[in-house]
């Protein structure tokens, strides 16, 4: 398959996955827009060509977010090794939380986990996060405390601090949309260094 053709059989198997999905912001945008933007900042911002890590942008909450039982796991990563590849669904997975375990939990396991993730793992999961900040600084989901917002800021730094040293051009638009997040926010101070 060509470079072309991954990336929109990904993005319809994406929209088909996620249809009647909605982010939690005041927009209530269709989930979809997530992995369109967090693919479509590594293209048009970070200046990243490569294939696997697109389409694994675009798919990088279809296992997490469209699947309950085990079973439907295991038959959604079947199908997405054949539709898409080894290389994409390995990606995919770097980046899907471990859902048995309870939220706080799987929060902390992206801080301790995301040093030793691959580099295209990192790029995803930092534009992820760009992403989710810029979400919040936008549409914050109506029921999030200050407090809420602070603690997400600040989880999120930590996540990225632990993947810092692959893309500076990503880490680099992380920082300022974090500042302005907690600018707009009277958040604390910029990140220091
Ligand atoms: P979060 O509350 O952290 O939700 C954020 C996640 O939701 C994002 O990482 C993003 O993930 C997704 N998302 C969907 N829509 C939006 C949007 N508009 N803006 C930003 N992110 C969006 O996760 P959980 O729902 O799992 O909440 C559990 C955790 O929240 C608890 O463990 C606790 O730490 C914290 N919490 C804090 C409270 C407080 O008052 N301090 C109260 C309750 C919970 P993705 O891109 O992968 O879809
Ligand atoms: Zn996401």
């Amino acid at each position: 398959m060509d470079d072309i053709s991954l990336i929109f059989k990904s993005l319809e198997f994406a929209a088909i996955r996620h249809r009647g999905q909605f982010r939690k912001g005041t927009d209530r945008a269709p989930y979809i827009n997530h992995p369109i933007q967090v693919a479509g900042l590594l293209v048009n911002r970070a200046a990243e060509k490569d294939a696997v890590l697109i389409s694994a942008a675009i798919l990088h909450d279809v296992i997490e977010d469209t699947v309950t039982t085990e079973e439907e796991k295991h038959e959604l990563i079947s199908l997405m090794r054949d539709q898409f590849g080894e290389e994409v669904v390995a990606v995919t997975l770097e980046v899907t939380d471990d859902k048995s375990l309870d939220k706080s939990e799987r929060k902390r396991m992206q801080v301790i986990h995301g040093p030793s993730l691959s580099d295209r793992a990192k790029k995803l999961k930092i534009a992820d996060k760009i992403m989710n900040l810029h979400d919040i600084s936008a549409h914050p989901p109506e029921w999030w405390s200050i407090e809420r917002i602070v603690e997400y800021h600040d989880w999120a730094e930590s996540v990225v601090n632990g993947m810092r040293g692959i893309s500076p051009v990503l880490e680099s638009i992380f920082d300022e949309t974090l500042r302005d997040g907690r600018k707009k926010y009277g958040l604390k101070g910029e990140r220091e260094g």
